[in-house]
């Protein structure tokens, strides 16, 4: 199964009032226990990864992780970073094979958050990346207690939100209408009457952090207002807490393997309560008619070279993979030597990009017109230089 575009996934929910799930994940059984659910559930889903968890995790590992196990389920995924800090964070994401950006630069003031959320917004629309943006304050982080993380909460206003769209063209909206991050205490009060305001002026897949300890008819008020993406990860990570908890208490238990028995499978129950609840359940199949699958594009250039011997030739290549890499959109660069001797072409670069939309970007990039002006073009005599889009049936 393709990951699909999430502008296109999320328009589909917008319009037939469900939202899919956005579980952030911290290991393999995170990862294994969300997309099982979703199975089950021939749900849509969103796989998280939060800057705030990168010290938890090899992001770069787990990130090869997500995409390997998304493409072996039968259901659509999008893979998104939560909570970016910075342009270059989410340049990175993209290039690692995110689907999805959030850039968080809610505590900013506004115009500061508009500049920021912009550059963001331009680089990724040039990546064919959709940009979910915050504005207000959801006090917490992923998976701690709003204490110690405080603040109060700042609504989102309508009039700033819709300058903020106008402003930065993100596609979703993270809004901030009383839920925090991490555990609730008390009973929360959610400003529905605000949300419905936020969602008739702009139209656009809004999204709620702090999706944890919700009432199912606090949900259902969402969905009708709006909301098509829940950020999900504090019950969670409570659910594996407790699963471990609970096999610690078994006298032969000692071992790692012991206690972490049965985590992916506490994990799914509670996904899947969530999928059922948020009307997602059984949309997989309709939804994937509907979406663009985010498809890599492999830019492939044949060459022989004039004017350099073999340790220039080896130069050359490394400067590119150090520079060409960090364009974004970029997945990966291979630079190659024939293995045959008599090969019509000596060498190879295979560029891997996120996205079709790369193509240009990337043909237009400083960066690219200049490795190519005076390190490349003016050896590589004959060449060729042809964009493939993945064929493989059923991908
Ligand atoms: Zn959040």
């Amino acid at each position: 199964m393709p990951l699909v575009h999430m502008g296109d996934m999320l328009r589909h929910a917008y319009e037939h009032r469900y939202a899919v799930g956005a579980f952030d994940v911290v290991s393999l059984d995170f990862i294994t226990g969300v997309l099982a659910a979703a199975e089950e559930k021939q749900a849509p889903v969103i796989i998280s990864l939060a800057e705030s968890h990168f010290g938890y995790f090899d992001f770069e590992l787990l990130m090869s992780a997500v995409e390997r196990a998304a493409q072996r389920t039968s259901v659509p995924v999008a893979i998104h970073l939560d909570h970016g800090e910075s342009l270059e964070s989410a340049v990175h994401a993209i290039n690692l094979g995110c689907t999805g950006v959030m850039v968080d630069a809610s505590s900013l003031p506004l115009e500061d958050n508009i500049a920021h959320t912009r550059a963001v917004v331009e680089m990724a629309r040039a990546c064919g990346i959709p940009v979910e943006g915050e504005l207000g304050y959801v006090p917490g982080v992923e998976g701690e207690d709003a204490e110690r993380h405080p603040g109060e909460v700042v609504y989102t206003a309508v009039a700033e939100a819709r300058r903020y769209l106008d402003a930065t063209g993100i596609d979703f909206l993270a809004v901030s209408i009383g839920t925090v991050h991490g555990r609730m205490k008390g009973e929360p009060r959610l400003d529905f009457a605000g949300l419905a305001e936020i969602n008739q002026a702009l139209g656009i897949p809004l999204v709620i952090h702090g999706g944890t300890g919700l009432s199912d008819d606090q949900f259902k008020k969402l969905i009708e207002n709006g909301v098509t993406k829940i950020n999900y990860y504090t019950a969670l990570a409570d659910a594996a807490g407790r699963c471990i908890h609970h096999n610690g208490q078994d006298a032969g238990a000692a071992g790692y393997t012991t206690l972490v028995r049965g985590v992916a499978e506490a994990i799914k129950q509670e996904a899947a309560r969530c999928i059922d609840t948020w009307g997602s359940a059984g949309k997989a199949e309709e939804l994937l008619a509907h979406c663009r699958p985010s498809a890599p594009v492999e830019h492939v250039i044949l060459y022989n070279t004039e004017g350099l011997d073999e340790s220039g030739v080896n130069d050359m290549m490394a400067e590119g993979r150090r520079v060409l890499s960090a364009i974004p959109g970029v997945r990966e660069v291979f630079t190659g030597h024939a293995v045959q001797d008599d090969a019509g072409y000596r060498y190879c670069w295979v560029v891997r990009f996120a996205d079709r939309s790369v193509i240009e970007s990337y043909r237009d990039h400083p960066d690219h017109r200049k490795f190519a002006d005076t390190r490349f073009r003016p050896y590589a005599g004959g060449r060729i230089s042809i964009d493939f889009e993945d064929s493989t049936p059923g991908s």
